[in-house]
């Protein structure tokens, strides 16, 4: 047979099988050619072994990847259970072909082995690691909702202990070749010139080097692994994971707890009995829409990595050293990140205390990795004191990228602006951290408003994932590529939105927030609101959200919803209140809950009685609270698309997830609402519409068209 996605080879009586053969690509997946390829192979294998091949190593032709895994377009083509289920079935087949040789079996794994990547060197005798700083080790499949189909739930307790596969199983962690080999899933670590040559020490006789011989030793190995585990000890870890996995995804999230049936169930059973109740918890979780969504959403950020939007003529700027323009909250984590990928920025104030506090959120953001043991501190000291704190403007002429983050103020902002322009290089381009301010304004009082846009950052920046490139008519493609690229480059996950009021993301909260003021007015209680909230799977309620983002912000905004958008964002009174008797959230440690000096959330505020005096008077069911807090945020989003804020649906959802939280396991809040039927979601706002009010709940026309062509937001 001739192979064409491996390369099959004997050389001084060892086979050698080498993954990402013929690639152009620069990752290597299991796709249905190199599985049959790689079945072929091994049953070459079979037939010279123990005669003319002694020994199989496996290694991949491309620089730093070993196996990505298995092709998540493949696995997406599966539509039923049995079919799924098979599926794994095959793989395991295959698998158990390289754990069954009587000759020693050896993985060289330089760069990513992830998923069936990781079950494929776990059929291995032996795994060897590169040194590179690249090689990373993980099971992925839970954050996909499924669990490791090919073996991998049998083979990692076996190798690594149970309490140290369950946690790489049930969080997907990636893990490096040192903390691997410290665990036992990594023999040796090498150099990663030598490591395919080191392989061959592994063959000389009476090595050591074959876990088993026969095919009794397997049997005997099944017997001897079930018998060796405690079983209380084990019923206490499965309990354990259960608790913590309950804990961590309030119970909204399939995959862990199947992983956890399987593994526990199988514990007691034999390696065939055990695989065919593999197979059947893959099989069964592959098909639920809790996979397929968070699938979607893996390759909604996979493509967010490629900038797909117009393209000039001109060159787009590579940014090699930025500067931000304001030390503040925001202005101290956008250091951080430019810092953080080694591009040294200038952080400029009005003065040295207010340059202090900037810098004190940037090392806030670097001690938390010292913390972690994620950044050494040679490291750290280095990334902060790239940072150059000033009052003028000495180097600003060779930055390529300058983030402006001052005040709130359409002003202030305009003098900022005028005065850079002096300063900065022709092609540098300007950006503002605007949350609120309309950039096109912002953009009439330059003199090249071509490389100006706005970059909205979310708060804290190194944790929110999300910015928001906002435009204008003005603007250059070429200077919207340019932010897009440098936004990927540093690890943020950029979209691209018009300008308008709240743009993406503040514009579909608003409304959330807005009516969950609304109901609070009405009598709902605030605990009952948030726990509605929470049982939607959202990270918080509507209440402690509001006092997170502070109801100070929330008036400000509040009232540029209304002034942009008109009646039906009319703000509720609510926030206007608590604003008015000093409530002002977290940051004064009193809104509607209060907060410890560390910020952490305690009891429900009494004060707020003063302004809700029929707190809790409403009876409301929590679907009905969370229809009324949810779906004007579908309405919203269909008005957005309507006005040409974003042009797809997969934009809102990437905006919505990365930016808030929206739970995930939903795939979106459009993909929630196509799955929920627009029919019944408009019916339900019509029917608000006249209970409650007509402005706020009127449905979009462009839902209207949807429900009349029979269309969902996913086929626009
Ligand atoms: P902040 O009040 O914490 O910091 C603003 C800083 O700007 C202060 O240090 C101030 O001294 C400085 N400053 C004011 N005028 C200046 C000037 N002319 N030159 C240099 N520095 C000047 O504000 P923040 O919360 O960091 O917000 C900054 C911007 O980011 C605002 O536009 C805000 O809307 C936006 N934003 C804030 C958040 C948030 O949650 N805080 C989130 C997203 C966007």
């Amino acid at each position: 047979m001739s192979f064409q996605k491996l390369s099959y080879e004997v050389k001084d009586n060892i086979a050698h099988i080498g993954f990402g053969y013929n690639s152009e690509s620069s990752m290597t997946v299991l796709d249905e050619d190199t599985l049959l390829e790689l079945n072929e192979a091994l049953e070459e294998v079979k037939k010279g072994e123990g005669a003319g091949i002694k020994g199989l190593i496996f290694f991949s032709h491309i620089p730093r990847v070993f196996l990505a895994g298995a092709d998540i377009k493949m696995i997406q083509k599966l539509n039923t259970e049995v079919e799924a289920t098979s599926g794994a079935e095959k793989g395991q087949e295959l698998y158990n072909k390289i754990d069954d040789l009587s000759i020693p079996t050896v993985a060289c794994v330089d760069g990513f082995c992830l998923g069936g990547g990781l079950e494929l060197a776990l059929s291995c005798d032996h795994i060897i690691a590169s040194d590179d700083s690249g090689t990373k080790f993980a099971v992925p499949e839970v954050k996909l909702g499924l669990l490791p189909g090919f073996g991998g739930t049998y083979r990692l307790p076996k190798k690594i202990s149970l309490p140290g596969a369950l946690d790489m199983i049930l969080t997907g962690r990636m893990i490096d070749a040192k903390k691997a080999k410290k665990l036992g899933l990594v023999t040796e670590i090498f150099p990663k010139e030598n490591l395919v040559k080191v392989a061959s020490r592994y063959f000389k006789k009476g090595a050591g080097t074959k876990k088993r011989s026969s095919p009794m030793d397997a049997l005997k190995e099944n017997l001897e692994h079930m018998a060796s585990e405690n079983f209380l000890s084990r019923k206490l870890i499965f309990q354990k994971a259960r608790e913590g996995v309950l804990k961590k995804t309030k119970g909204f999230y399939h995959a862990p707890l199947k992983i956890l049936d399987v593994m526990e169930q199988g514990a007691s059973k034999g390696r065939s009995s055990y695989l065919a109740l593999e197979a059947q918890g893959f099989g069964e979780l592959c098909v639920t829409e809790q996979s397929k969504n968070l699938i979607h959403i893996f390759f909604m950020h996979e493509n967010s990595k490629k900038y797909d939007g117009a393209k000039g003529e001109g060159s787009v700027l590579k940014v090699k050293r930025g500067a931000v323009v304001g030390a503040g909250t925001m202005g101290g984590g956008i250091a951080w990140l430019f810092a953080n990928n080694g591009q040294s920025p200038i952080l400029k104030d009005l003065n040295n205390d207010a340059l202090e506090l900037g810098l004190k959120q940037s090392s806030a953001n670097f001690s938390g990795a010292l913390k972690r043991r994620k950044m050494s501190k040679a490291e750290y000291e280095r990334k902060q004191l790239s940072i150059s704190p000033q009052l003028g403007f000495d180097g600003f002429n060779s930055v390529d990228l300058v983030i402006e983050a001052v005040v709130e103020d359409m002003k202030i902002k305009k003098l900022v602006f005028g005065e850079l322009e002096n300063h900065v290089r022709d092609d540098c381009l300007l950006t503002s951290n605007t949350s609120s301010l309309s950039v096109t304004e912002m953009a009439k009082g330059l003199k090249k408003p071509e490389r100006f846009a706005g970059l909205h950052f979310f708060n804290p920046v190194n944790r929110m994932p999300l910015v928001e490139i906002i435009t204008h008519d003005k603007v250059a493609p070429e200077t919207v590529e340019a932010l897009y690229k440098w936004c990927v480059k540093v690890g943020k996950t950029p979209i691209v939105v018009g300008d308008g009021p709240g743009f993406l993301v503040n514009r579909i909260l608003m409304p959330f927030l807005n009516e969950a003021a609304y109901l609070l007015e009405e009598g709902v209680h605030p605990e009952e609101l948030d726990q509605a909230c929470l049982n939607f799977g959202m990270p918080m309620g509507a209440c402690r959200l509001m006092d997170e983002i502070g109801i100070d912000v929330l008036v400000k905004v509040g009232k540029i919803m209304e002034e942009g958008l008109g009646p039906r964002a009319r703000a509720c009174g609510i926030s206007k209140a608590a604003f008015d008797s000093g409530l002002l959230g977290k940051k004064t440690s009193k809104g509607f809950y209060l907060y410890d000096a560390k910020g952490k959330p305690g009891d429900l505020n009494s004060e707020i009685e003063k302004f809700l005096p029929n707190m809790g008077s409403k009876n409301m069911d929590e679907t009905s609270i969370q229809m009324r807090v949810f779906l004007p945020m579908i309405n919203e989003a269909a008005r957005i698309l309507s006005d040409g804020i974003v042009s797809k649906a997969s934009v809102v959802d990437l905006g919505l997830i990365f930016g808030t939280g929206f739970p995930p396991f939903r795939g979106g809040l459009l993909k929630y609402a196509d799955s929920e039927g627009l029919d019944r979601i408009t019916g339900a706002l019509e029917r608000f519409a006249s209970e409650v009010n007509e402005d706020r709940y009127s449905p979009a026309p462009l839902l209207k068209n949807l429900v009349a062509e029979k269309k969902k937001f996913y086929d626009i």
